[in-house]
């Protein structure tokens, strides 16, 4: 008689056990059952058929994209918006609040096994909070996908999961829900409504959650990438500045607007446009003195906007009180602010001289020096959400960590500008990881081992991290190149450059073409890139300004001037005194990705896929050309194919020997002999089939989790 356990789940969801081999357990077993039972089991066939499979592991045919999208479209259709590849969860954007995040959900998913209920985001968090608990080893969960896919939300969830569910003393409940706040405060000055994503992050996010020895939250830290500053000074048709601007012109309490100087209309502001969303600035402001963020009670942001007028040729300022207001919040003298925004220092035979800035190029100053405050700004604002979550108890030194990894995912539009080169270098380089992490260390970690499997085909994408990082000869280095060399440099010398340095290059291509000819469907200003993911056209309008950053000297001077509480932070002298130029923004991005690599590489990953459904944020909706296109370039199907050829679990022989020993009498409480032999006397003890485990020369290798789950049971139960 075998024991048949189908758990039904109010989603509409039905789990089957898994059978002997991993495999569903309906697809080859012979039941014979009751009358009710078999009802069920019928029930639960054709809910299979109609609900797909919860992992593409146990699909059939899992080589086909087809059979892939097939049984991702089945899901969706029934609102299940999860699955799994064996441990990388894949999501997709419901667009529209499903109720699977009640506090029961939480309950359901902590300390459950992985495949036990049905897959969740709350499971994938639930799996990393215990292997921290149980192997001390610090993890992390990559959440990756395209804009509106679902990452910050399902960042957002996983973080929901811990403050509710970990552990709390008072201390720590004030640190969960500082964590919990940073989320509002951060949005509000670092997402914005793009045409993809309404509440679209516009910066990358790390964020390390600190736990200490008892599994309690204590502390964390994050670290912000590449903020659009952009956008501060130019919106494109149908999209927004940052929230905060709307926040506080709408929701801001007259006083403090009077104190501002500003209006209440977004209209009025040329760096705004009109907002449809209502606003929650009240919020805003209530979550920064929680959070402690205590200078900016009587100091506030030094947000204000104003115009230019005057005369072809010089520039003026036309408007005295709106010079005034501003000079008043940024905390500097009028009248020298005025000239730098005017003028620019230009020394001439020793001599220091103020020449003066026709329209255009005082636009690009005052442009220049908003996304120098805004920029500035919001890492000061990211240090000080740093201040109010570390961890100040310095009796238990020692915590563990799982980070989250929040950043954009690959983009590709009509025009693509320095911002998608550096988003897109930044997936390569997280496709570089995940091949280390994942791909290249199975496999080698295998032959290292001494067992035999089926070698996985997959592209390595070093060549083409190499071709854009490479020191002398990438395209970073190219562009921080030009824009060194005084004279002449511009965009288009650049693209020259490139042309001759990597034209060669086989994932690099221009219009030119070897023989001299013309490539037609190319602009004479692009580059094209072909990125593991797809290809993209750059064009290089741009590049040298906005890899410079450069602020003019004097609004530097200005600047650093400032008695504003904030800006005296952002702004420090010793920038002045610095001779060497600070690095491009390209570099900094480069360095601040090779430190990000190595924060990850030292962490046990997790992976959540976000898929978007439509590009309309559209409930209901599933357009397969765009998911197929998201499928192909998330490298899913090169993930199943992995999947499907390992091992799920390995452990080295004196780690699984310690944690399991005591459940077989002849390991208790120690085994004399070789390592090898003890942990091959424990699974034989245990009942493991010879198809579950593999023996290699230092771990054993297990092939589906339910078999150390049963193990892990095991212990609990004993
Ligand atoms: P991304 O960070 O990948 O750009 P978001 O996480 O901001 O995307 O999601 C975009 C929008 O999609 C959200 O504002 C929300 O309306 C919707 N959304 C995303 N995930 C979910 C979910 N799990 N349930 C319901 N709606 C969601
Ligand atoms: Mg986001």
């Amino acid at each position: 008689m075998m024991e048949l356990k189908i758990q039904l789940i109010p989603t509409g969801e039905i789990i089957l056990p898994p059978g002997k081999n991993g495999e569903n357990f309906c697809h080859n077993c012979k039941v014979v059952a009751s009358d009710g039972v078999r009802a069920m089991m019928e029930s639960a066939l054709t809910a299979r058929d109609r609900v797909g499979v919860q992992d593409f592991v146990l699909l059939e045919n899992y080589t086909s994209e087809a059979a892939f999208i097939e049984n991702l479209r089945k899901r969706f259709k029934e609102n299940l918006i999860y699955t799994y590849i064996g441990s990388v969860l894949v999501s997709v954007n419901p667009y529209k609040d499903l109720e699977i995040y009640t506090k029961n959900h939480m309950e359901r998913y902590r300390g459950v096994n992985f495949y036990e209920v049905s897959p969740h985001i709350y499971a994938v968090a639930d799996n990393s909070y215990r292997s921290m608990r149980t192997e001390g080893k610090d993890q992390c969960i990559l959440i990756s996908g395209e804009s509106g896919a679902g990452k910050t939300e399902a960042s957002k969830k996983i973080l929901q999961y811990y403050a509710i569910t970990c552990p709390a003393s008072e201390q720590v409940q004030t640190v969960k829900d500082r964590l919990l706040q940073s989320n509002p405060v951060l949005e509000a000055f670092g997402n914005a409504k793009t045409l993809r994503n309404d509440n679209s992050s516009r910066f990358g996010k790390y964020m390390d959650i600190q736990f200490d020895f008892k599994g309690a939250p204590v502390g964390g830290h994050i670290i912000n990438y590449l903020l659009e500053k952009s956008r501060v000074v130019h919106q494109n048709h149908g999209e927004r500045n940052f929230h905060i601007f709307y926040q506080l012109i709408e929701g801001g309490e007259e006083d403090l607007l009077r104190r501002l100087g500003l209006e209440r209309s977004p209209l009025q502001y040329q760096y705004l446009v009109k907002c449809l969303i209502r606003s929650v600035f009240i919020n805003c402001i209530y979550v920064i003195k929680a959070l402690r963020i205590s200078d900016s009670h009587n100091s506030y942001f030094p947000f204000s906007v104003f115009c230019y007028g005057g005369e072809e040729g010089s520039a003026c300022i036309t408007s005295d009180t709106q010079i005034k207001y501003l000079a008043r919040l940024l905390g500097v003298n009028g009248s020298v602010l005025t000239e730098a925004l005017t003028h620019k220092k230009i020394i001439a035979k020793g001599e220091e001289l103020m020449s003066p800035l026709n329209l255009e190029q005082a636009s690009s100053a005052r442009d220049a020096l908003s996304k120098a405050v805004y920029g500035r700004t919001f890492t000061w604002l990211v240090n000080k959400i740093n201040a109010s979550l570390a961890y100040t108890d310095d009796s238990h030194k020692h915590y563990s960590v799982i980070g989250l990894l929040d950043i954009y995912g690959f983009e590709v539009f009509q025009h693509n500008s320095f911002e998608q080169f550096c988003i897109n270098y930044c997936n390569e380089k997280l496709q570089q990881l995940f091949i280390e992490l994942t791909l290249k260390s199975e496999q080698e970690e295998y032959e290292a081992e001494g067992i035999t499997w089926e070698p996985v085909q997959y592209f390595n994408n070093k060549i083409i991290c190499d071709l854009v990082e490479e020191k002398f000869k990438g395209i970073i280095s190219i562009l921080d190149e030009e824009c060194l060399r005084p004279g002449d440099a511009s965009d288009f010398t650049f693209l020259e450059k490139l042309e001759d340095t990597v034209g060669g290059h086989p994932h690099f291509v221009t219009h030119k073409l070897a023989d001299g000819k013309t490539r037609k469907v190319m602009g004479r200003e692009e580059f094209r890139l072909l990125h593991y993911a797809g290809e993209v056209n750059y064009n290089v309008n741009g590049f040298l300004d906005k890899n410079n950053d450069l602020l003019f000297r004097n609004l530097k001077e200005v600047m650093v001037m400032s008695e504003n509480n904030i800006l005296t932070q952002c702004f420090d002298r010793e920038e002045l005194s610095d001779k060497k130029r600070p690095d491009t923004a390209a570099t900094q991005f480069k360095a601040s990705l090779a430190k990000l690599m190595e924060i990850l590489m030292s962490k046990e990953p997790s992976y959540v896929r976000c898929i978007k459904p439509n590009d309309s944020k559209q409930a209901g909706r599933f357009d397969e050309v765009l998911i197929r296109h998201q499928v192909k370039y998330l490298g899913l199907m090169e993930n199943l194919r992995v999947r499907r050829a390992g091992f799920a679990y390995r452990r080295r022989y004196e780690v699984f020997l310690q944690r399991y020993k005591s459940l077989c009498p002849d390991t208790w409480p120690n085994w004399q002999g070789k390592l090898a032999d003890g942990v091959s006397t424990l699974v034989k003890h245990l009942g493991y089939k010879p198809e579950e485990y593999k023996l290699g020369r230092s771990k054993i290798f297990i092939r589906f989790p339910k078999t150390l789950f049963a193990t892990e049971d095991a212990l609990e139960t004993r």
